[in-house]
Order: structure tokens, then sequence, then C-alpha cells
């Protein structure tokens, strides 16, 4: 199948509400295009060092998603153009992005909790404790230009299905509870991102807003 067989066969999958990011990290300017020409317009990357020089080089009205660690030396680079941070996993990474929008001018920048539910020492995210204490830090209420719209999850890489569906619920069920507490006066906390190639449908069934796919349209 072509990139943009296997994207419309993707967007058939989607339920109302739910959008497809289409990751194009190691891929190519030529194969973003051909996704781009079958009308995809939302794009991750999980590296700076590659997103910026797609940024550069590509049509201007791609909506970038960084996904990935992001480092607080290089959020100055991203905070112009980026269209939401999926990744930020720390407080200080939070307060380094509204520092650089209110230096860059950048009036609103949509964002995502990145949350550890993987159980794996290498994946990236708050867990539960770092969030109650982001929580009650004060932080999220200083907030002028950083919006706050959803949480972001990776499960574990395992052929375990039952495992992969038990992070996912468990995710889904945190995103509720946040959305009936601690953000519930937040009209903009509505996205729930998880899902990639492999695990994409089970994180539909948990209620994901964004799924997000990478070599199941690539290669
Ligand atoms: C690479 C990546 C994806 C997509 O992975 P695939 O298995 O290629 O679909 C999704 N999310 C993040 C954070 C990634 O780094």
């Amino acid at each position: 199948m072509s990139i943009k067989e296997r994207l419309q066969a993707l967007r058939q999958e989607l339920p109302e509400g739910a959008k497809l990011i289409a990751v194009s990290k190691y891929h190519t300017n030529e194969e973003v295009l051909e996704a781009y020409d079958a009308g995809q317009r939302l794009f991750g990357e999980n590296r700076v060092q590659e997103l910026l020089p797609k940024e550069e080089q590509l049509p201007k009205d791609i909506e970038w998603h960084l996904i990935g660690t992001l480092q607080r030396n290089k959020v100055k680079y991203v905070v112009p153009f980026v269209a939401m941070i999926q990744s930020i996993d720390s407080l200080r990474l939070l307060q380094e992005v509204e520092k650089q929008c209110a230096r860059l001018g950048r009036e609103t920048l949509p964002v995502l909790l990145q949350i550890h539910i993987s159980g794996e020492e290498t994946k990236h995210g708050f867990t539960e404790e770092e969030l109650q204490e982001l929580l009650q830090s004060g932080v999220i209420e200083s907030l002028e230009h950083v919006r706050i719209c959803g949480l972001m999850g990776m499960a574990a890489l395992t052929d375990d299905m039952a495992i992969v569906e038990g992070q996912f619920a468990h995710l889904q069920a945190l995103f509720q509870s946040l959305k009936e507490g601690a953000f519930k006066e937040s009209p903009h906390f509505t996205e729930l991102s998880m899902g990639m190639t492999h695990d994409y449908r089970l994180a539909l069934k948990h209620g994901a807003t964004y799924i997000r796919v990478g070599s199941g349209i690539f290669s």
C-alpha cells in the first residue's frame, strides 16, 4: 500500500473527535509531502534537530506536534512554531516553556502532560507522585501562555496486549479524574494522546483523541 492508501485506511478507523498524527521521524521530506498531498496536516516529530529543518523546508500549514523528549535548552527553538508540545514531562520544562513563550511573544501554546504509564525505566513522563507535586505547586495556575490541553502516554513495548490495554485504561481513568477534578474549570483540558502503530486500536477503545502513527503510514 502507498502512504496515501495507508492514511485513508487509518482515517476510516477514526471515531468522531479522534485525530491522526503522522509521525514522520526518520522519514524524508518527500515522504512527508506524499502524506501532505493526501491531505494530512498533523505531523509528529520526536527530536528537535530533525523537526527544525523539516519545519523550514516543508509547507507552512503543517501542524507540528513535538512528541519526544525536549531538553530545556532547546525549548526556545520550537516555541515560535509548534502546534503542540505533547511531551511535557517535568515541572521545570513546563516553566521553561512558559518563560520562552513570554520572551518570544507566543501568546498561547497548547501542551500535553506526558504521564509515565509503561512501568519501563527508559520512558519519560510524570510519575503519579510528580504529577501530584505539580498540581499542588501552584505553577499551573500561574501559567499565562502555556495551555494544558490534556495528557499523553506511551504504553510498554510488549506483545502482551492485555498489559498495553491496562495501561491505556489507567491513563484514561487518570485523564477523567483530572478533567473532573484539578482541571474542571479548564475548558481546554480535552485531549488524550495515546496509541501508536501496533496499539492504536486499543487506545481508541479507551478514548484516545490523538493517535500517533509512524511506521504504519511511512514504512
Ligand atoms: C515514534 C513514535 C510514535 C510512532 O511510533 P510507530 O510505532 O512508528 O507508530 C509515537 N509516539 C512517539 C512518542 C514516538 O516517538
